[in-house]
């Protein structure tokens, strides 16, 4: 009988002016946003992570290599549907997830609610089952000099029947 599985996850994007920052799907006004690949959503990329991790399945630049055209601007969100029907494939679902996002500026507090919605609906999950939280770095390092935004995160997938 398969068991609760944990994963862990964590991604990072340099910061550049005049790029679109987005978490979880949600525009938020800023100066800089993220370069990558995708729409550089570190919050998706960070839970989708954590959810290949908790299906042993690999990890994102495995899946979505960053040199794929198919991916080349992508919404994110996509990408972690893709992830979350990986894992289902696997036999499981998620649960719950917990993020930390760190970024220096803007404050994310008033985004939180937003940012949490649109998680939880890409993990098929009510708002509630799901947590975002964020955070600076007081300065220090690159995120702290506003170069850079990053993400951890924490997600549980239980057994779920195949469809
Ligand atoms: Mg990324």
């Amino acid at each position: 009988m398969p068991s609760i599985r944990i994963g862990i996850g964590f991604d990072v994007h340099r910061l550049a002016e005049g790029r679109t920052l987005r978490l979880a799907g949600v525009e938020i006004p800023a100066e800089a946003g993220p370069v990558g690949h995708s729409d550089g959503d570190a919050l998706f990329h960070a839970v989708a992570d954590a959810v290949l991790g908790a299906a042993a399945l690999g990890d994102l630049g495995e899946h979505f290599p960053d040199d794929d055209p198919a991916w080349a601007g992508a919404d994110s969100g996509r990408l972690l549907g893709r992830v979350v029907d990986m894992a289902r494939e696997a036999g499981y679902r998620p649960v719950g997830a917990d993020v930390n996002v760190l970024l220096e500026t803007p404050n994310l507090a008033p985004h939180r609610d937003a940012m949490r919605a649109g998680l939880a609906e890409r993990l098929g999950l009510p708002a509630g089952d799901v947590s975002v939280k964020a955070r600076t770095m007081e300065g220090l390092g690159p995120v702290g000099a506003g170069q850079a935004v990053a993400a951890q995160a924490v997600v549980i997938l239980e057994p779920a029947p195949h469809i």
